[in-house]
């Protein structure tokens, strides 16, 4: 009998563990110019820990099985996102960082 949540699962774990060897930074973080490091030993829920993120998300028919269609996160980064697409995440960090060009400079 095959149990399509427990496939998944597996998928999932497989997926999580090659994007781990990698040694994969936090995508959202590289898109802000923020230092990107992911600390894989930090638990399940910690703000800071590895989450796969699917790109295009699956509630917009994204496959989160499909290593072309997800991304290493933070926990923080990836709940933060929501939903937003890979464009708007990115015209977000570029507004952000013309509107620091913006800022006066405090010296
Ligand atoms: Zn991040």
């Amino acid at each position: 009998m095959a149990n399509p949540r427990c496939a998944n699962g597996n998928a999932r774990r497989k997926l999580a563990r090659r994007l781990r060897a990698e040694g994969r930074g936090c995508w959202i973080c590289r898109a802000f110019g923020r230092p990107d490091e992911i600390d894989y030993s930090l638990p399940a829920g910690d703000p800071g820990a590895f989450e796969i993120d699917e790109l295009v998300p699956v509630s917009k028919g994204g496959d989160p099985l499909d290593y072309a269609n997800v991304d290493a996160a933070h926990r923080r980064c990836n709940q933060w996102r929501g939903n937003k697409s890979v464009a708007a995440v990115l015209g977000i960090a570029s507004g952000e960082a013309m509107a620091m060009d913006g800022l006066p400079q405090p010296w």
